[in-house]
């Protein structure tokens, strides 16, 4: 449970990491909470060379409104996420989803950019920025630019930033006044999800319903969405929720446990984000 060796160097400006990363290449990583990537190097499942911590980086912490927009800036803990009043009134989705990652001590040291740049399949923030259609802002040597949440998790622990870029704000379209739930199912409390489901519905967009933990990254359900758009009832849209889905089997639950979890918990967040 100790990490292999490495050098630690912090970075107090978004343009110094960004120097540091370029400079170390892919014998770098930048640590944020740390709540991700400390374990992973316990485990020697990654092994750095160079640290390169990011918590110094004040101007990257911070919730502000623009416009239609609501900003997130990269270090911003789940727990300022889930009592953030922003937050709470023009993203409520994003605010519960929050207030039920981990424990106290993970909500207060994990950031919603180490979670989106971490890229966990069973993580919660993934599939609700998806949900949310959020646009990512990253930062690298040939300067910033923007990836859309559809477009940014790839495959397992994989996403679209470059090994020299570094997410900096997450700009997300506000849905006060469209209904919403999140669904998370776990064994116990502080636990990740077995499976969680994310719906937004209403107003002038398309419903959205994203599913954490059912394939090697965020997914959307389709079917579902598809069933809603075409006027089926929350019921017969759940019923498809886990169509075209590959969900792990471990040792917590079998693939078809969690195909029939997503069914489950679609028609309940389907029925709650209804009555909102
Ligand atoms: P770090 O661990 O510091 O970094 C994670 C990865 O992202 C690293 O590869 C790092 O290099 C990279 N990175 C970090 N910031 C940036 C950036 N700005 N730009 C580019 N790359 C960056 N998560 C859940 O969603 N739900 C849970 O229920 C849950 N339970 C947990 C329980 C425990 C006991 C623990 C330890 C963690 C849990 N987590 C859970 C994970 C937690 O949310 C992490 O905080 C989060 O996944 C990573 O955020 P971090 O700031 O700690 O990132």
């Amino acid at each position: 449970m100790i990490p292999a060796a490495f050098e630690y160097v912090r970075a107090n400006s978004v343009d110094g990491a960004v120097a540091a990363l370029v400079e170390h290449g892919d014998e770098a990583k930048l640590l944020a909470g740390g709540h991700s990537l400390l374990p992973l190097m316990k485990l020697r499942l990654a092994f750095p060379s160079i640290v390169i911590d990011i918590g110094p980086i004040k101007e990257l912490d911070f919730v502000r409104e623009e416009g239609d927009e609501v900003v997130v800036g990269a270090l911003t803990p789940h727990a300022e996420l889930a009592r953030n009043d922003v937050v709470r009134q023009q993203l409520p989705l994003l605010a519960r989803a929050a207030s039920l990652i981990g424990d106290p001590q993970v909500r207060h040291r994990g950031t919603i950019g180490g979670s989106l740049a971490h890229a966990d399949p069973a993580s919660d923030l993934p599939a609700v920025v998806l949900a949310l259609g959020a646009t990512l802002v990253a930062q690298g040597p040939d300067g910033r630019r923007e990836i859309a949440a559809g477009d940014m998790f790839q495959g397992f622990l994989e996403t679209a930033l470059d090994e020299e870029e570094l997410l900096t704000e997450i700009r997300l379209p506000k849905s006060a006044g469209r209904g919403w739930s999140y669904q998370k199912f776990t064994r116990r409390s502080q636990d990740w999800a077995i499976v969680a489901v994310a719906a937004l519905i209403g107003g002038d967009l398309a419903p959205s319903v994203t599913l954490v933990n059912m394939g090697t990254r965020p997914v959307r359900a389709e079917a579902a969405e598809a069933a809603l758009v075409a006027g089926e009832s929350p019921s017969e849209a759940a019923a498809v929720a886990a169509d075209g889905t590959e969900p792990p089997a471990d040792l917590v639950a079998s693939s078809e446990y969690r195909k029939h979890l997503a069914a489950v918990l679609t028609r309940r967040a389907l029925e709650e984000a209804g009555s909102r």
